[in-house]
């Protein structure tokens, strides 16, 4: 059986970074296509402090963030068809519940792409179609429809795999989306939780012939170099860095949470026919570009957002055969206040992950 009440880091109004409370809250009620989770780890994403923050807007507080989620099954209900089975080490990401295309009017899930279902729930700040509210990872238990729930390979640790559930597949999948394979030029911009994934990935994972980093300062030159980057960019000590490496990437997924950005020179970079994916998620509007920065070469610039729960089993597959390791700091559940701090001020290297005792 499982539990009538949680316990998590409740976010109670926009000041809540630094200033969550350790509260008992009511799951959503128990469906027979639920999965619980016993949770032992907990990612921290940038996008818990937008929501702590009421960035994107008006958070529905109360809220537990935290949607980068593994643990142990505990309860497992019996119309879950996925063959998950209570004991086993399984985790969540960003979005918990998709329709799976049962209305018939629901394209996304009909493609595949439930991480983008018309009825989907987020793992946090969203409702259940029950009305109940979601909660995320920042908790002891977690429960919700099995839809994102995955098994996790042996091979990858839970501190490690838990990160990868959101930041790892939001870096990852745009490089798969292009095709990026041992002839592709990849740039990654920023080098934070999502960053490292997008460096990881392209070097290990998909042999890249070239990966750069491109990043504010070169205090990160020797982490990126040792995850497999090729070259590094620092956009804030070199006045000439568009220019000297105009036209010579494929493919820049760029991470930056900000709006505070060189977006044009960036899109410098793009080689004929290139792709620039922004899947950072700033609070603002994003700069003004000079169309002719795209024109010539025939480029793109498109966003992104996670990937479906294939894609997140296939990159984890991916992942634990090429040997990609997240660089993770595990904190112990209760300094979460702390650990969010921390983040926005730029300290992790490359992500937090809670851990319950
Ligand atoms: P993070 O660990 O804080 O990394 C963000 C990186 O952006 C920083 O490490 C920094 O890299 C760079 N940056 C450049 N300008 C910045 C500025 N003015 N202020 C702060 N950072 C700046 O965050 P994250 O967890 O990787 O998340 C990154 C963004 O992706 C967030 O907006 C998050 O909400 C979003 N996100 C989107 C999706 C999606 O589905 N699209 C999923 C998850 C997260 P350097 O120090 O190297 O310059
Ligand atoms: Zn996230
Ligand atoms: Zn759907």
């Amino acid at each position: 059986m499982g539990q009538d009440k949680f316990q998590g880091w409740m976010g109670l109004d926009k000041n809540a970074i630094g200033n969550m409370k350790w509260q008992e809250f009511e799951p959503k009620p128990w469906a027979e296509d639920d999965v619980e989770i016993k949770i032992t780890h907990s990612g921290i994403c940038a996008s818990d402090l937008h929501t702590l923050r009421s960035g994107w807007g008006e958070t529905d507080y109360p809220v537990v963030v935290g949607h980068e989620i593994v643990g142990e099954a505990v309860r497992v209900g019996k119309d879950v068809p996925t063959g998950i089975k209570v004991g086993d080490r399984v985790g969540v990401g960003a979005q918990s519940g998709a329709c799976h295309n049962q209305k018939g009017d629901c394209e996304a899930c009909a493609d595949g792409m439930e991480h983008v279902c018309k009825y989907s729930t987020d793992t946090f700040n969203s409702n259940w179609p029950d009305g109940s509210k979601a909660y995320g990872g920042y908790a002891n238990f977690w429960r919700g429809k099995y839809s994102f729930v995955t098994k996790i390979p042996e091979a990858i640790p839970s501190d490690e795999a838990a990160p990868m559930l959101c930041g790892g597949i939001t870096a990852f999948h745009p490089l798969v989306q292009h095709n990026a394979g041992p002839e592709t030029r990849v740039g990654i911009v920023g080098l934070g939780g999502l960053g490292h994934f997008g460096v990881l990935g392209a070097s290990k994972a998909l042999k890249c012939k070239k990966v750069v980093v491109i990043s504010r300062s070169s205090t990160k030159k020797a982490d990126a170099m040792k995850m497999g980057a090729t070259d590094f960019i620092a956009t804030d000590e070199d006045k000439d860095w568009a220019d000297k490496h105009a036209g010579t990437l494929d493919i820049i997924v760029s991470t930056v949470s900000s709006h505070k950005m060189p977006l044009e020179g960036y899109l410098q970079l793009l080689a004929r026919k290139g792709v620039y994916v922004h899947v950072g998620a700033p609070e603002d509007k994003m700069p003004a570009f000079n169309m002719f920065s795209l024109i010539p070469k025939r480029a793109s610039i498109q966003g992104s957002q996670t990937g479906s729960p294939r894609d997140i089993k296939e990159m984890l597959d991916l992942f634990a055969k090429t040997g990609v390791h997240t660089w993770n700091q595990n904190r112990p559940m209760k300094e979460a206040n702390e650990a969010v701090k921390d983040l926005e001020n730029g300290k992790a290297r490359y992500r937090y992950v809670l851990c319950n005792e």
